[in-house]
């Protein structure tokens, strides 16, 4: 089907040629909103309990890569892997630390990119120096996590940094034009109007940005949002006021810039509201029909 976006799909083809996997990675980092370095609550959706490293089931590095490399190429027919460093913090550590986890993917000659995700409070020259050393042989990714550009959404969801560290971010990071930066961004957070996340749409827009991925805001157990949700203290999103947000957020987003997600997947487990958010098939189809309704221009 035609996208009326540039899908993450679409560009892993046409940058690599082949079908392209990228893997979900824990290389056991922490993150300084719940170590207690800036605070030990975390941002109010972030699931907490999934931080201690005594209840998860880590696996070193390369266990992981290896594994997922197998399962990828088997159940969606993969031919190339990016590593994607994906849990807690991934540039919250000391350069030899960060060098050593991530000189682990060199062993895998399907690797052909190396993506990080982070806060923008944990990045520098010396982290982007090491990143780039990469880009010899890999393109390189960053993600960071912002979730909104207003200061005063980012105090509610204790976010421990403003807009401006992200900016700063964002101005290091443009002198390296070998490492794509993309932001994380979360549409209906508490206190958030359509206007201020269009808002967030615009001033993005003009940010030397590679890539946006856009989640709903939804529940999961052992939050702060969730006892919020409990008390009625937060109106989420239902999934006809969800689309027409997206819509015009991604309106306002310049064609190239890459989409690296626009509907979240959570553990059902996990999951607490809405329940819509895990039929992420019919969600993506719901959006094409109506973007095609709207006649917004199809990317090509
Ligand atoms: S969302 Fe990211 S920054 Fe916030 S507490 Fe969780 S890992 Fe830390």
């Amino acid at each position: 089907m035609q996208k009326h976006y540039y899908s993450y799909n679409q560009y892993l083809r046409k940058t690599f040629g082949v079908r392209t996997h990228r893997l979900s990675l824990d290389a056991g980092f922490s993150c300084p909103n719940t170590d207690g370095t800036l605070s030990n609550q975390g941002c109010t959706f972030c699931n907490n309990k999934a931080f201690s490293r005594y209840t998860s089931q880590k696996k070193p590095i390369k266990q992981q890569i290896a594994e997922s490399i197998q399962f990828a190429s088997k159940r969606y027919k993969a031919k190339k892997f990016i590593a994607y460093f994906q849990s807690f913090t991934n540039t919250y550590a000391d350069i030899r630390t960060l060098a050593k986890e991530y000189n682990q993917i060199k062993g895998f000659k399907d690797i052909v990119g190396i993506s990080v995700s982070t806060r923008p409070d944990c990045i520098n020259k010396e982290k982007l120096d090491l990143l780039a050393r990469f880009s010899k042989d890999y393109k390189v990714y960053i993600e960071y996590g912002l979730q909104s550009t207003h200061d005063k959404t980012l105090e509610r969801i204790n976010r421990q940094h403003s807009f401006a560290t992200f900016k700063k971010a964002i101005e290091l990071t443009k002198n390296y034009k070998n490492i794509y930066p993309a932001a994380h961004i979360i549409l209906g957070l508490p206190g958030e109007s359509k206007e201020n996340m269009l808002q967030t749409a615009k001033t993005l827009a003009k940010m030397p940005l590679w890539g946006i991925k856009i989640h709903c805001l939804h529940i999961v157990k052992d939050t702060a949002l969730a006892k919020q949700y409990k008390k009625g203290q937060i109106q989420l999103l239902s999934k006809g006021q969800y689309l027409d947000i997206l819509i015009d957020f991604l309106k306002l987003i310049p064609k190239d810039f890459v989409i690296l997600r626009l509907v979240s997947d959570a553990n059902p487990k996990q999951l607490i509201a809405p329940k819509w958010l895990n039929q992420k098939n019919k969600v993506l189809q719901e959006l094409d029909k109506k973007l095609n309704k709207r006649g917004q221009r199809p990317f090509s």
